[in-house]
């Protein structure tokens, strides 16, 4: 078997006993990229070379008989929204085409304190905006399963990498789905924590009220591993949660007595896809097997939340952006060219006599904030910028944001009620299996409508888990998510083994060639 084909746990194990060492686990990854990286279009930066310069040195202090961390060889990517000291970071814009952070991610900080070897950075819609990976400006991702439909998206990259075994672990950011619904169509595990169990310090802001990093991995055992290390407290977020993280990875192995599962009504009807339906209630019966009771759970306000969530988020996202004018950060234009332009045009309306014409010409400054922007943002980004900024006018603002923040309000309503009588939430992660790429990338109506099952979880700042769970004829892969209350990470993830004792849908493999 070659080392790619083992989870990150079984890896670990293998490290730790000095059977491996962590210089042929990264060599044994970053040879799998060379060969299939072409086709899925995963990363956006690697270097190799440093990666296996971290493992000889992980390899040289464990043989010395030092104390090595957690994670110690095992190669993680980072979904390319989250800084690393001195390496690119560019949310797949434009934008950030020459930005090289003067700091680290806390996440990734404590990813190397745990000696993860960082393998790369990954793909991703510009800023995190989309669910495919299209709206990436620098290149394409393709999901490993079939290779001329989408990974998902925003964090595509990362759930593609984790499917074609580029990498056992990865981490990626969800603002509303972008972890779950990538992890849904590549077949692999991934898990949007509760707000501020994670810090987001040097993840490049989204939407900061809903923005969440999480972990990406082919098992819940793997991801609870990943977990314990990047969550916890930290005073660089004014949002994170000042608790103590849990043994995630200790405690995944103990089953839980009488769950209480809670099936929600309105996620079974019109517009899910008959075989995502069928698998669930597959799922359904394996946890019923395992003694968990089944209760039918009413969540009224949840067919508002694409509504609610296509205003709180690109509200937020316009505030967010306004920091890349090429002056603070991000792409100037270039300025000779610019000002000749303007020369142009005002001798030109100089020449008419056109005196409004004239009066009405941005100031340089003005002018170069906007190209600057015109220039570097991709489509869905503006279209974000412009929706936002309109919803928080003045005269838009109480009918928009304000409302929809009430909105938001009942919607974490509904859940603490429903988690009154059931432990977790189970249901649908995506409406359908992966589409074709290109198949909607006019029609942004009914991309965000794909968001139908995931953003509730970020309006609500709710733990949720996606899963492998089936395939369906065409041989894509199903996902099933599970929802819990806030900081009930600990319970999704002993369910999730839970079901990956039962069955094997973590372990199939899609058909990549080599
Ligand atoms: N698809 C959603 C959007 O485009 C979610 C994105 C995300 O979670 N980053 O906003």
């Amino acid at each position: 078997m070659n080392l790619i084909d083992f989870t990150a746990t079984e890896l670990l194990t293998q490290l730790n006993a000095g059977s491996i060492s962590a210089e042929e686990v990264t060599q044994s990854f970053l040879d799998r990229i060379t060969a299939c990286d072409d086709q899925v279009g995963v990363f956006l930066f690697r270097d190799g070379d440093a990666a296996l310069q971290q493992a000889r040195d992980i390899d040289r202090r464990r043989n010395g008989g030092n104390p090595v961390g957690k994670l110690a060889g095992l190669p993680v990517a980072v979904k390319d929204n989250m800084c690393v000291t001195g390496s690119p970071t560019t949310c797949a814009s434009r934008m950030l085409d020459h930005f090289r952070p003067p700091y680290s991610a806390t996440v990734v900080r404590k990813l190397l304190e745990e000696d993860a070897i960082l393998i790369g950075k990954t793909n991703l819609d510009e800023f995190a905006m989309g669910g495919t990976t299209e709206n990436s400006s620098l290149k394409a991702t393709h999901n490993p399963w079939d290779l001329q439909r989408v990974p998902g998206g925003s964090s595509g990259g990362a759930a593609a990498c984790i499917a074609a075994a580029m990498a056992p672990l990865s981490v990626g950011s969800d603002t509303g789905g972008s972890i779950r619904q990538p992890a849904a169509f590549c077949g692999v595990v991934g898990m949007k924590p509760t707000y501020g169990r994670v810090s987001r310090f040097g993840l490049v802001a989204f939407a900061s009220s809903l923005d969440q990093i999480g972990p990406l991995a082919r098992t819940a055992e793997d991801a609870a591993l990943l977990l314990e290390v990047i969550a916890g407290h930290d005073p660089k977020d004014a949002t994170s949660v000042q608790q103590t993280v849990p043994g995630y990875s200790s405690s995944v192995q103990q089953p839980l007595d009488s769950l209480r599962i809670g099936l929600v009504s309105n996620h079974f009807g019109d517009g899910l896809d008959p075989q995502i339906d069928s698998a669930l209630q597959e799922v359904v019966k394996i946890y019923e097997k395992l003694g968990a009771s089944i209760q039918h759970i009413e969540l009224p306000h949840t067919r508002y939340a694409v509504a609610t969530y296509y205003v709180i988020a690109p509200c937020e996202a316009s505030s967010n952006l306004a920091r890349y004018d090429g002056v603070h950060y991000g792409h100037r234009t270039n300025e000779d060219k610019m000002q000749a332009e303007l020369a142009e045009e005002q001798s030109q309306f100089a020449a008419t006599g056109n005196e409004t014409g004239l009066a009405d010409l941005d100031s340089p400054l003005v002018r170069m904030f906007r190209k600057s922007r015109s220039e570097a943002f991709g489509p869905e980004v503006k279209r974000r910028i412009m929706l936002g900024t309109y919803a928080l006018s003045e005269g838009y603002y109480d009918a928009y944001y304000l409302k929809a923040l009430k909105v938001r309000r009942l919607i974490r309503q509904d859940y603490d009620q429903a988690f009154e009588n059931v432990d977790l939430l189970l249901g649908p992660v995506t409406p359908t299996p992966a589409y074709g790429i290109g198949e909607k990338v006019d029609d942004p109506l009914s991309m965000y409508l794909g968001d139908l099952y995931t953003v509730s979880a970020n309006l609500a700042g709710i733990p949720a888990i996606s899963l492998p769970c089936g395939l369906t004829n065409e041989g894509l892969p199903i996902g099933v998510q599970l929802q819990g209350p806030a900081l009930a990470e600990d319970c999704l993830i002993r369910a999730a083994h839970m079901y990956q004792q039962e069955t094997d849908w973590h372990q199939y493999r899609p058909p990549l060639n080599e």
